[in-house]
């Protein structure tokens, strides 16, 4: 972790039961594994049945008095002792079956740890067969007293720590770890402080000591072992380093880019770029003139331009796009256009097509997609090495390794977050002598401020904020079919009302097989529902042909109802299309849906957008999701709101497990501070000293980089 690194072998240092224990319930092997497992929570020392924030089933640990015992027999004469722990403010019920030992010890008045699995009994939180380790009375601290059972007498393992009674009579604060079965709290607890007592000293692994903050060799073993003070210093200074790695990749990126050369692009007077301009149908927002101004600038330099445009779904990116890679290829050069479906890239290609063409604009498209045939593959690039292409548009193929640009100077990526890092580079590599393309990135997904300085930290960002005139918000309603049944049979008449009025109806479904997939939905609908109207289906099975067929169709206003899954979820642009309805909706994710709700309210007409659940607990949080979602129509407040719904690991890709991941503790909701100040330290640091920079993050490998942005 940015510079810091503790190889020593778990072996080596714990007695070698323990160190096996360890590999075998969380695989850690090297020191530096286990001192970042951090604690979920911190007991008080002399409180801490603190069991109201953990849920069944999770292992906790608590320091208590007994103030209620009982030994009983069952019917089957069992020996069973009851006892009721305290806190003072909360109660917990353990459990002992057919044990002497604890029935003689934990009696009415003791001070004991526990350390067991919760679980709940008409409400009551409670553990059966705790560990326990008995303690001395609050009023004779300092008396030793060792006696107790399973994980915690683990703790004796620990010449150093034996002594548990001194150990909590100088902690205020214990910490409490994710366990598992086999691996206690305790047993961490000791394990760690071994780990921690036999480090060296710590030098400052970046050269300084953040203003501010705590240093480093304080945070690594006060994160665990907190003084009177408590963690809070120590888990900021954690948090600054997760933030520190990532803003020093983004600003190596970006001082990478400004090394890099590009073929400045200025306006030219008379230029296919002033030709679409004047032959738009339409007047651009301001919005949109200020961000080509933006663009404009960015093009005429020498730098490659490196540049973020977000706007809500149909805030009218791709003109902004198209009067970009104009100015370029004004300036004799190409342009890629990279789409994330093929649908979409199609699409592209047409739309982009009629826009020149209507406008009387001199510039060739041409559409290069992994599904077409070899003949028509060929073609495309002949046409692009050869430079008759000027704008090239296309998915992934057109990143491979045989496409060949006679000189790209600009590469536009459609909605981001599909594409990772590497991706983006590889396309950018595919310059002429050394030059490097201009790039502009757009996403419809508004990126809170926090995880665009970490994320797209080494881009410029453009944000359009405002729709293009006469558009009429889309109304949002959740169905939740199985609790109103009749809201159900209105939306369906909804749906009809639409068609027969002369619009078009978007069917989504989560699945393609399967109830409630595409198939299903579209047979019953045709039978039943929405007989005599025309449907068809759309889903990522169908051949990129058969795929384009239909959304031409539906497009051209042949197809009444489209049944598809989230292929249309990005750019699909059918300004007729009226309605839609999500089937099971909460399968969806937040910005999911409103991406989805975008394909609707394009054409100025009113439009409706209808999220279906089956979810039948009023109270349910996913219900309560689906109706922020309809309630509001503010990507950015939307945004937030995946945000708070999600968990922070998450945001930065879900297949990140424990050691691996690169964010445990840092918060894109709260800490904002935080992420400024590793900001604007990650700038410093790189000017003045690239190398250690680059050595800093060298445990950040390629793949873990662009998970970050793939977010
Ligand atoms: P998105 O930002 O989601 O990619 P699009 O670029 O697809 O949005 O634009 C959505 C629709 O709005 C398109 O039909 C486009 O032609 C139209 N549009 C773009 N700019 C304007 C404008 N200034 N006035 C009216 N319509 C516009
Ligand atoms: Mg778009």
């Amino acid at each position: 972790m940015l510079g810091w690194s503790d190889e020593r072998k778990l072996a080596d240092i714990l007695p070698a039961k323990e160190a096996r224990a360890i590999k075998k319930a969380f695989g850690y092997t090297t020191a530096a594994e286990l001192l970042q497992h951090y604690a979920r929570d911190y007991s008080r020392h002399g409180s801490g049945v603190n069991v109201e924030a953990a849920a069944e089933g999770d292992v906790v640990t608590c320091v208590g008095e007994v103030t209620w015992a009982n030994t009983s027999y069952t019917s089957t004469g069992k020996l069973m002792h009851r006892i009721v722990i305290s806190d003072g403010r909360t109660m917990l019920t353990a459990t002992f079956f057919q044990a002497k030992f604890p029935a003689t010890q934990l009696k009415v008045g003791v001070r004991a740890m526990f350390s067991g699995k919760l679980g709940f009994y008409r409400d009551t939180p409670q553990i059966s067969h705790p560990d326990y380790l008995l303690l001395p009375a609050e009023d004779q601290r300092g008396a030793t007293r060792k006696v107790g059972t399973g994980g915690l007498r683990n703790l004796a393992a620990y010449g150093d720590i034996s002594d548990v009674d001194a150990l909590l009579s100088e902690r205020d604060f214990l910490a409490v770890y994710p366990a598992k079965k086999g691996m206690t709290s305790w047993r961490l607890m000791g394990a760690i402080h071994q780990v921690l007592a036999t480090l060296p000293k710590v030098e400052e692994p970046l050269g300084f000591t953040p203003e501010g903050m705590v240093s480093f060799d304080d945070a690594i073993r006060g994160i665990h072992e907190p003084g009177p003070e408590g963690p809070e210093a120590h888990r900021r200074r954690l948090k600054y380093n997760e933030a520190l790695s990532l803003a020093i990749v983004m600003a190596l990126r970006r001082a990478d880019t400004e090394n890099r050369r590009a073929s400045a692009c200025p306006p030219i007077a008379g230029g296919q770029q002033e030709r679409l301009r004047a032959g738009l149908p339409f007047p651009l927002t301001r919005g949109q003139e200020q961000v080509i101004a933006e663009i404009t600038a960015d093009l005429s330099a020498v730098t490659p331009m490196s540049r973020l445009l977000q706007g809500e779904v149909g805030s009218g990116k791709t003109v902004v796009a198209l009067l970009g890679m104009l100015q370029v290829v004004d300036a004799g050069r190409q342009c890629a256009m990279l789409a994330p479906t093929e649908v979409l890239a199609v699409q592209h290609g047409r739309s982009l097509t009629t826009m020149l063409m209507n406008a009387g604009v001199e510039a060739s498209v041409v559409v290069l997609t992994g599904s077409m045939s070899v003949a028509q593959k060929r073609q495309a690039l002949l046409d692009i090495v050869s430079g008759q292409a000027d704008i090239v548009v296309g998915t992934h193929a057109l990143i491979q390794d045989t496409v060949e640009f006679f000189d790209l100077g600009m590469v536009v990526v459609d909605e981001q977050h599909r594409f990772g890092v590497e991706q983006r580079d590889r396309l950018r590599g595919k310059g002429r002598d050394e030059m490097t393309p201009h790039l502009l990135v757009m996403t419809a997904t508004p990126i809170p401020r926090t995880i665009a300085m970490t994320v797209f930290g080494d881009l410029a960002v453009s944000t359009l904020r405002e729709l293009p005139g006469g558009r009429k918000p889309i109304q949002s309603s959740v169905v939740p079919a199985t609790l109103r049944p009749k809201w159900m049979t209105r939306a369906l008449e909804r749906i009809r009302e639409e068609v027969e009025a002369g619009h078009q109806a978007y069917v989504v479904c989560p699945r393609i097989e399967k109830e409630g997939g595409v198939l299903a939905v579209h047979d019953a609908f045709s039978r039943f529902s929405f007989e005599g109207l025309s449907l068809a289906v759309l889903h990522g099975r169908m051949s990129g042909e058969e795929k384009d067929r239909v959304m031409a169709d539906f497009a051209a206003g042949g197809i009444d109802i489209l049944v598809s899954t989230t292929v249309i979820e990005v750019g699909v642009d059918v300004p007729n299309a009226t309605v839609m309805l999500v089937l099971e909706a909460e399968n969806f994710g937040v910005s999911q849906l409103h991406q989805l709700r975008g394909r609707v309210g394009r054409g100025g007409h009113a439009s409706l957008c209808l999220f279906h659940t089956g979810i039948e607990d009023e109270l349910h949080p996913a219900l309560g999701r689906l109706q922020a979602i309809a309630d509001t129509s503010d990507g950015f407040r939307l945004a937030e709101i995946d945000l708070l719904s999600r968990q922070e690991g998450d945001v930065l890709g879900t297949s990140q497990s424990g050691t691996d991941r690169k964010v445990k503790m840092l918060s894109f909701t709260e800490d904002l501070e935080i992420i400024e100040q590793a900001n604007r330290d990650a700038a410093r640091l790189v000017a003045r000293d690239r190398e250690l920079a680059e050595r800093l993050v060298t445990d950040i490998a390629v793949d873990n980089q662009e998970y970050l942005e793939k977010s």
